[in-house]
């Protein structure tokens, strides 16, 4: 009776959350050459997320505005995923995720448009096949295209906007060159935002050059370029986000919102962000450092509520390095930082 209580109050009492982003899958059809997925292959655990353990998270979802199905893998493989997308859209909830576009065949596209997806990211990296196709090794740019524009097609047909078709763009200095074509691109197909990242998780150092951030010398003609496209966007009305291209070492700001949202693993663990996520069982590199990338769980969903988890003093105690209003100084956060946020290039800016 008492846990039943404690489970109700859990219930309404539920983290105010920008979003939560939830892992539904680990399998991926993809070979990307950056991606943890492919350089960890040979130990990586494939497994998807049970509806059942999806459903344990979603009572404590009633003050969270969007939640994101996505994690280290393609969402559209969990055979239960509309089924998660319904339950939440049941819900109230906004809900998105990103794919790498292969799977988006017209029954699947006709389905997510009939269960109101608010978002869909499409992870791209050029804007030519020759590009797309060395770096997102197994994806297909022409074939993603054509699904896009399968997309633009049935909205017009059923008269609907939604899913919001929003491009995310993986920034290269071998694909960099390509940036200045993504606005006509996403003008054809119909894209409302452009978010431009970084290469911040480096697993293989022969990456590191590739890491636009490194490349120091350019940082002026990076950031001349990038500001140049988000001017020409914002005349379009479109939304072109990013991050970088210069480092900080004294920053004490996180890329990812740790502040007001959080990721869910395919296993069910609470973590702060992607590249917390025990899944990633392996080392990165930063810098000139070889470091190993350790989880950081403040809970499973399979035994505790968000609820409880979310307000766990040590869970509390970290988001409160990353509190923007924060009087303290930065070197006295710094100091009590986890290492792998020290040594994090998304603290750093990019
Ligand atoms: S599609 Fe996504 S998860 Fe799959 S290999 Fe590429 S980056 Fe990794
Ligand atoms: S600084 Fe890096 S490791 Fe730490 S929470 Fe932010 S993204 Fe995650």
């Amino acid at each position: 009776m008492f846990e039943w209580v404690k489970r109700q109050l859990d219930k309404i009492g539920s983290p105010n959350l920008d979003w939560v982003q939830v892992e539904v899958t680990t399998y991926c059809n993809g070979a990307c050459v950056y991606c943890p997925h492919t350089l960890m292959r040979h130990r990586w655990a494939n497994r998807h997320m049970p509806i059942e353990l999806f459903c344990k998270l979603v009572p404590f979802l009633r003050n969270t505005d969007l939640v994101y199905l996505q994690g280290w893998g393609e969402p559209l493989l969990n055979n239960d995923f509309f089924e998660m997308v319904r339950i939440c859209k049941d819900q109230g909830k906004r809900v998105g995720f990103t794919t790498n576009g292969m799977l988006l065949t017209e029954d699947t596209i006709r389905t997510l448009i009939d269960l109101q997806l608010d978002i869909i990211g499409i992870s791209l990296a050029g804007t030519t096949a020759k590009t797309h196709n060395q770096i997102r090794k197994g994806t297909d740019f022409n074939k993603v295209i054509s699904h896009l524009e399968r997309l633009c097609k049935i909205q017009i047909e059923k008269k609907t906007r939604v899913p919001a078709l929003h491009l995310a763009y993986l920034m290269l200095k071998s694909n960099f060159h390509e940036l200045k074509e993504i606005l006509p691109f996403a003008k054809r197909i119909g894209a409302k935002q452009i978010v431009v990242s970084n290469l911040t998780l480096i697993v293989d150092p022969k990456l590191l050059e590739e890491a636009i951030f490194n490349d120091t010398v350019h940082t002026d003609y990076y950031r001349n370029a990038l500001d140049e496209i988000r001017h020409r966007a914002g005349c379009e009305n479109i939304i072109f986000e990013y991050h970088g291209p210069g480092l900080d070492d004294a920053s004490i700001c996180c890329r990812e919102n740790v502040h007001r949202a959080c990721v869910i693993n395919v296993e069910g663990e609470v973590v702060p962000c992607v590249l917390t996520n025990p899944v990633l069982s392996s080392y990165y590199t930063f810098k000139d450092q070889s470091l190993p990338l350790r989880g950081m769980s403040f809970g499973n969903i399979r035994s505790e509520s968000l609820t409880r988890i979310w307000n766990k003093k040590e869970y509390a105690r970290f988001r409160d390095l990353f509190d923007p209003e924060t009087r303290r100084k930065p070197e006295q956060i710094r100091s009590q930082m986890p290492q792998c946020c020290v040594k994090c290039y998304k603290r750093l800016g990019a």
